[in-house]
């Protein structure tokens, strides 16, 4: 194990959330569907690390009811599912960085994820590739911004970043930055758990 994944393991359990290694990620889904329980309700913010995982089909196909705005056609039905993931029996998601301090760091448009990872749910898990180790809180930033712009050419944004791969902290309408989030500790009355896998997964 690297020493970077170490510090973070290490840090995370300093700050009080629960932290599980796997090398793979098939070891990692294993461990996820004996934590969910098949009858819990399972909300799931965006992120491309739980789609690509293909966890939403295979929590559907087990029985639990799922809630991910991704999987709506229609703005009110995924607003309704923002609104439900965020008070199901387990959220899942994933973090844009993870320091080497343990701590949480997210940048959302709308909010839903960054509030659901807070407060809200009765569990929370946040599933992490390694790639996403960072020093501190600034490098953190950098590594948002820095990959931003493939968010906003995937959701086809008319965004500075989704032309130039680049941020300018832009003024634009479609702009995806306007909540920063750092999870510093465990927040009071949320049970946050980290399951972190030694992949690059999502970015
Ligand atoms: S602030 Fe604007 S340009 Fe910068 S990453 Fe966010 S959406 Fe892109």
């Amino acid at each position: 194990m690297e020493d970077k994944v170490k510090n973070t393991i290490a840090a995370l359990e300093k700050n009080k959330i629960p932290v599980k290694y796997f090398e793979n990620e098939e070891k990692a889904v294993d461990f996820l569907l004996q934590e969910i329980g098949s009858d819990n309700s399972v909300g799931i913010g965006g992120s491309i690390t739980i789609f690509n995982l293909n966890l939403h089909q295979i929590l559907k196909d087990r029985g639990n009811k799922v809630y991910f705005h991704w999987l709506e056609t229609k703005p009110e039905d995924a607003d309704s599912a923002r609104l439900i993931a965020s008070r199901a029996d387990v959220y899942l998601t994933s973090t844009n960085a993870l320091t080497e301090k343990g701590q949480l760091v997210n940048i959302d448009g709308i909010g839903n994820r960054v509030t659901s990872m807070i407060y809200g749910p009765k569990k929370v898990i946040v599933v992490c590739g390694t790639n996403k180790i960072v020093k501190n809180v600034d490098e953190a930033i950098s590594r948002i911004k820095d990959n931003a712009y493939k968010n906003s050419q995937r959701l086809k944004l008319n965004t500075p970043c989704a032309i130039t791969g680049k941020c300018n902290d832009c003024d634009s309408s479609q702009r995806m930055c306007s909540v920063t989030t750092i999870i510093d500790k465990k927040p009071t009355k949320t049970d946050l758990n980290i399951i972190l896998i030694d992949k690059e997964l999502g970015y």
